[in-house]
């Protein structure tokens, strides 16, 4: 089963037209993304019934529209996973994690998958992602489970400051990971089921037509279940969570020269068996400048 969101609504995306799933459904789903995802075992058997024999058709045009929205458009928590390609954890000075790397980015930056950017000043970096999308109410579950909570699969980037993400004394992974926009994924949501292999999957993006990431997600150093069931032993997973499960190599901070999106630029995301996300970065705003104290006035106990 395919899904995307399109104006708002969930929209059935397996065929040349979208589907509206609220009128399809006479009002049962929908009709915005959340109410499904809170349903979503019983949309999928009404879904596959009624519409799971039906011919699949790749990237319909009318995915590449503007009002195409993430297919998660509210989550109540995103989760992202650092270091989780052996050839991305090398490039960024790091050995390979032995365990996962969590970090969150908030949800307020998650947009859809067509979207003109206007980016801070600064150093805003790429990194395509597989993220999985969740379809249930998932605490303490074990890997055998875990891609039964998963609603389905989506292409996203998990933009990033790096000036930000490398100021002050440790790292600022959430705010400079979250600034307006830095969160398109889309165009629609895959179910596991579709996919040959869910874990092995092409992965990769362009900048302006300049390959920059190409690998496979079977690469990755922690799989999609054992991502899911190891957060979900911390805290409880709601329907429509997000979590992007990290980047293979060839980032821009990490090329000779180091590169950064600049006005003018369209990155191109795609993962194979999902479709593509393009962003056109439009313009620049000055970054916001982060209140700042002396250390001598830190210490003299200057805390208001
Ligand atoms: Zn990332």
């Amino acid at each position: 089963m395919r899904i995307a969101t399109l104006s708002g609504r969930v929209v059935l995306a397996h065929g040349e037209q979208p589907i509206d799933v609220w009128e399809a459904s006479n009002g049962k789903f929908g009709p915005e993304p959340a109410a499904v995802f809170d349903q979503w075992a019983t949309f999928r058997a009404w879904a596959d019934a009624e519409y799971g024999s039906q011919p699949v058709v790749d990237e319909p045009s009318w995915l590449t529209d503007e009002h195409v929205g993430a297919p998660s458009s509210h989550p109540r928590q995103v989760f992202a996973i650092g270091l989780n390609y052996a050839e991305h954890a090398l490039e960024s000075g790091f050995d390979l994690p032995t365990s996962p790397v969590v970090f969150t980015k908030f949800a307020s930056c998650i947009v859809g998958p067509n979207q003109e950017l206007s980016i801070p000043r600064g150093k805003v970096d790429w990194e395509v992602e597989l993220v999985a999308v969740i379809g249930a109410h998932a605490y303490r579950i074990d890997e055998q489970q875990a891609w039964a909570v998963v609603a389905g699969l989506t292409v996203g980037q998990d933009l990033s400051e790096r000036v930000l993400q490398h100021s002050g004394p440790a790292p600022q992974f959430g705010l400079a990971k979250s600034f307006a926009g830095f969160g398109p994924t889309g165009p629609i949501l895959v179910t596991p089921d579709e996919f040959d292999n869910a874990d092995d999957l092409e992965i990769g993006c362009t900048l302006t037509g300049e390959k920059m990431q190409l690998d496979r997600t079977a690469g990755m150093v922690f799989s999609v279940p054992t991502l899911v069931a190891w957060v979900s032993h911390i805290t409880p997973l709601f329907p429509g969570d997000i979590i992007f499960t990290g980047t293979p190599s060839g980032i821009g901070s990490s090329r000779t020269p180091p590169r950064f999106l600049q006005p003018g630029d369209e990155l191109v995301s795609r993962i194979e068996g999902i479709g593509t996300i393009r962003q056109r970065i439009i313009g620049q705003y000055d970054a916001p400048a982060a209140p700042q104290k002396t250390a001598a006035a830190v210490a003299a106990g200057d805390h208001r």
